[in-house]
């Protein structure tokens, strides 16, 4: 039951309690950006919401928005994610069937200079930012899920999930028919040199067109499409 007053969510009230009945993408977004659940709100600039088509077939997950999407408010939209969208273009999947989101809707950083440096979400922020993505997930109703890097695997897949060995792997899961982890774009950016960098493009190329692959062969989603 939505209880949205003029002052809006209390500090550390949960997801669940700002919910409403019969939520819809359009609905949650908008309740999503006054979220105080966690301490996060307090950090970060804006709440980052996914984005992309209501029905999209694909669903990809990353930990939490940049420094660069934090500014901008979009997913994705900063480095990694243009490096994402390269990878994606060279799998030959349009970005048009993808909908971006993030495990935590705020950025998480610790400052170092001028600069705003990436933290790790703990295990508290990812549990309650959680239902905005399990209502994303319910929304959006994906073919194929992909969680980019650990912290997505872990939190949707289980604590013993290691992209390094999964990854690339389709895995059981109740939350889409297909269900995948590869690495975070960022990770490719983090690499040493550019030789790694353009090795782990092309692993990570490799996922992607198997994503496709599999999307291909999979039978297209005949009810409630829109
Ligand atoms: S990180 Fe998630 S749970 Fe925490 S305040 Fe932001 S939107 Fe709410």
């Amino acid at each position: 039951m939505a209880k949205k007053t003029l002052t809006g969510p209390r500090p550390g009230e949960p997801v669940s309690e700002l919910l409403p009945p019969r939520p819809s993408l359009p609905a949650v977004r908008e309740i999503a950006k006054d979220c105080k659940a966690c301490d996060l709100y307090k950090r970060g600039t804006q709440t980052v919401f996914g984005e992309g088509p209501k029905r999209a077939e694909i669903m990809m997950v990353g930990e939490q928005p940049g420094d660069a999407e934090d500014i901008a408010g979009h997913p994705f939209v900063g480095p990694a994610g243009q490096l994402l969208d390269r990878a994606l273009a060279e799998a030959g999947i349009d970005r048009s069937r993808v909908y971006l989101t993030n495990v935590v809707k705020h950025f998480k950083w610790e400052p170092r200079g001028k600069r705003r440096i990436h933290a790790k979400p703990n295990a508290a922020e990812i549990g309650a930012c959680r239902p905005w993505l399990e209502t994303e997930i319910a929304l959006v109703r994906p073919r194929l899920l992909v969680c980019l890097g650990a912290t997505a695997a872990q939190a949707l897949l289980g604590r013993s999930f290691r992209v390094s060995q999964q990854r690339g792997t389709f895995v059981e899961s109740s939350l889409a028919p297909l269900v995948i982890a590869t690495v975070h774009p960022s990770s490719i950016l983090r690499a040493p040199d550019e030789d790694s960098r353009r090795s782990e493009m092309q692993e990570f190329v490799g996922d992607l067109e198997k994503i496709r692959r599999a999307l291909d062969k999979a039978q297209p989603r005949t009810t409630g499409d829109d």
